[in-house]
């Protein structure tokens, strides 16, 4: 007999790498498939690319007829590098990328040589068939379509040979159906406030960017493998399968060489990122057997946030050439580590200076403070937001359940800056006497960059840390399209540094306060006020969550319970006073997400239940009917002693038989639960009930699975073993 599982350990056993060639330089390639600077300047007329610059730099408007020439400029180019379509790339609600494509190709009515076009008009908007698209009510209430519009500010890029123009997707009453149109809402948000509060300290400052360098986590397998599993094709996750009796204990994957197919995969998808301009720079195993991770240099967080995207369906794409599948999923195998998306994020001035870096003089590191303090306190005063910006249903197997970063969002900044804080903190109230100025500037503010250099002690439980120049948002979740959590995080440290702003100026303008002063007092204030947040500890600890439930922090544990802070008034609030959202449209996506979390949840369901009534159980009663032919045989052979002779196979048969008992009866239990909350009609009950009724049978019914894989005979065990996928190389 041969079963999948076994015609896909002989292919993936006998597979070789692909010859592959490896271009010269990366220099030499980098961003050739991109229309960038060097591509408008040959391709453009100056006109034309003046509108470019001035759309991406000041987010000027252009003209139709200004679009006309770019779109002419643009299709030249990408004909020149025999491009035969074109579309318009856009991230719906769906968290993964989606294309329409169109071949530039075109017959004309008027009998002439069918020719190539693309013009301004297509270039700017088109109107995807997207009804199909999550939209949280929005185009029903409203319109029935939505159109996408050209992002001049993430430059188009082939891919294959369709050229790619990244868009926004929006309703035609102006409400965001994507993810990018209110991250770059965000984005010019906190631009204006930071430029507003680094005026304190350098006039010159007019444009602060948000920086954002993604640290992607992913695991490898080969695809014969992978296809054999039904529940890892369709839920991205193994639902079942006996941890191996090897897992990830003696830490020999992570600090050993990458495995000679995955570094051929490597060094190809590099390739394919550097035409694309996705400047990658690491790459290396992870902690689990066939995990690894792969960062690029990072970038002005839009462009950063597109390129996470491109990249997680190039990574695909190019697994194929190499019969890999790539696991983006959080959790794809119980009891070894899953996978994150760390998301390394600071702010830079258009001076060249990089506002979360302590540097030489105390008045930088005044500002440094500034920054540094304000983004804590913002995090302090919204951490549910946080938390509800990277709920998921695969990322709930992380946060708060099997592994940490924990559910529960707190900030670690080391014991030096700790240091730097507590003496900040006493400062005078009111002005300061210029001893204690002179003090803090030389002593405190001023020593900051040297205490600093030997500030290595990293917390790596921690979900939110400074890490010397940075703060990573390590929680976020490996399948997560980047945007939520950066559309969030900017937006509460833009609207924390605008109180900040309005704070200083009355102490300034109201108690005739020096500027130093009245900054002094209100990070002052801000330090005290923000204490909650702050834990260098373990944030893995039992005792954490017992110390962070006194310090009135949230804890929540799973996705039904965290979305709820995304329609608190505070989040309501807070978006739609900073024009990032308003009202319907975050209501829409909280919509959307939970409908999202119930259909993953119901899809898992479906298939556990399918596979353990298709897979486990057939597989079990045949290896209890040899179990039972054998006995049978034996009591031939030895009549009456035959029962001490086969006393094994008849625990064996009895054992089978409960395990089997416990997945049927289970199974249904669960399929009745099922029943019971697909009546619901409320979407936050409904995730509940899947949550709290439906998925707690996964686990009872796995363990059943789990034992019979144990006691029944491997060669007839049709699923793909976990010592099969996580460590055949
Ligand atoms: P690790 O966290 O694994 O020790 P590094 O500290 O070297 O690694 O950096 C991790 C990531 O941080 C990289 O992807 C890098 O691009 C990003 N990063 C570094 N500086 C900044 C910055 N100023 N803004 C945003 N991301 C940054
Ligand atoms: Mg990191």
């Amino acid at each position: 007999m041969s079963t999948l599982r076994f015609q896909a350990l002989r292919e993936a056993s006998t597979r070789k790498p692909v010859k592959f060639e490896e271009s010269d330089r990366k220099s030499a390639i980098f961003g050739s498939n991109v229309f960038n600077d060097k591509a408008m300047r040959q391709y453009l007329t100056a006109d034309a690319f003046k509108g470019v610059q001035g759309a991406v730099q000041h987010g000027t408007k252009i003209d139709r007829k200004l679009a006309d020439y770019i779109a002419m400029g643009m299709k030249e180019w990408a004909l020149s590098k025999g491009v035969t379509h074109y579309t318009h790339w856009f991230q719906p609600l769906t968290g993964i990328t989606a294309e329409k494509h169109d071949a530039f190709f075109e017959t004309s009515y008027d009998g002439s040589d069918p020719v190539e076009k693309f013009g301004g008009a297509q270039l700017v908007q088109q109107e995807p068939d997207a009804s199909s698209f999550p939209n949280g009510g929005i185009r029903n209430t409203f319109e029935a379509r939505g159109y996408t519009a050209w992002d001049p500010t993430s430059p188009a890029f082939i891919f294959g040979t369709t050229l790619c123009i990244p868009t926004v997707f929006i309703s035609y009453t102006g409400e965001a159906l994507d993810y990018k149109t209110p991250l770059l809402r965000a984005l010019t948000v906190i631009d204006d406030a930071a430029t507003e509060v680094c005026k304190y300290f350098d006039k010159n400052v007019k444009k602060v960017t948000a920086t954002l360098g993604w640290e992607q986590e992913y695991f490898l397998i080969d695809s014969a493998l992978a296809n054999s599993r039904p529940d890892l094709m369709m839920t991205g996750r193994t639902l079942l399968g006996h941890t191996s009796a090897k897992g990830q204990q003696l830490d020999d994957h992570y600090f050993g060489s990458i495995p000679t197919r995955a570094l051929v995969y490597m060094r190809d998808l590099e390739q394919q990122c550097m035409l694309l301009g996705i400047p990658v720079k690491t790459r290396h195993n992870e902690v689990a057997p066939n995990q690894f991770e792969l960062a690029p240099i990072f970038e002005e967080t839009n462009l950063a946030v597109d390129h996470n995207c491109l990249l997680m369906d190039v990574m695909q794409k190019v697994a194929e050439r190499h019969s890999f599948k790539v696991l983006f999923h959080e959790k794809p195998f119980k009891g070894v580590n899953g996978s994150g998306k760390h998301n390394n994020w600071s702010l830079a001035t258009d001076t060249g200076v990089n506002l979360l870096s302590p540097s030489k003089t105390p008045m930088s590191n005044l500002q440094f403070l500034t920054f540094f303090i304000n983004t804590i306190k913002a995090v302090n005063d919204n951490e549910s937001l946080l938390r509800a910006a990277i709920a998921s249903a695969s990322n709930d197997h992380r946060l708060g359940a099997n592994e940490a970063p924990p559910a529960i969002i707190s900030v670690f900044i080391g014991a030096q800056l700790t240091k730097v804080l507590a003496e900040l903190e006493g400062v005078t109230a009111g002005k300061l006497s210029p001893e204690e100025k002179t003090d803090l500037k030389l002593n405190v503010v001023g020593k900051i960059p040297d205490v600093l250099l030997d500030n290595t002690d990293r917390n790596r439980t921690s979900p939110f840390a400074f890490t010397g120049n940075k703060f990573e948002f390590r929680a976020v979740g490996s399948t997560a399209n980047c945007s939520n959590s950066m559309t969030t995080l900017n937006a509460i440290v833009a609207k924390q540094l605008r109180d900040f702003k309005v704070e200083v100026d009355t102490l300034i303008e109201k108690k005739d306060m020096k500027k130093d002063d009245a900054i002094f007092n209100v990070l002052r204030e801000y330090i005290k006020q923000s204490k909650k947040i702050l834990f260098e500890g373990d944030g893995y600890s039992e005792e954490w969550e017992i110390e962070a439930a006194s310090r009135g922090l949230s804890n929540f544990k799973t996705t039904p319970e965290a979305l709820k802070a995304r329609i608190s008034k505070q989040s309501l609030d807070l978006f739609s006073e900073l024009n990032i959202m308003n009202h319907v449209e975050v209501e829409a996506r909280y919509e959307i997400e939970l409908e999202e979390y119930t259909k993953k949840i119901q899809i898992e369901g479906r298939v556990l239940g399918d596979i353990s009534k298709n897979h486990v159980i057939p597989t079990a009663i045949r290896y209890q009917n040899t179990l039972i032919a054998n006995v049978k045989g034996l009591k031939d052979i030895f009549g009456d002693e035959f029962e001490n002779i086969a006393k094994e196979q008849i625990i064996l048969i009895k054992q089978i038989s409960k395990h089997i008992e416990g997945i049927n009866s289970n199974v249904v239990e669960m399929t009745n639960e099922r029943k019971k909350a697909n009546m619901l009609t409320d979407a936050q009950e409904m995730a509940e009930v899947y949550c709290n009724k439906v998925k707690p049978y996964f686990e009872i019914i796995r363990k059943h699975c789990d034992k019979l894989e144990l006691l029944v005979d491997n060669e007839i065990w049709t699923l793909t073993k976990y010592r099969e996928l996580l460590f055949t190389k």
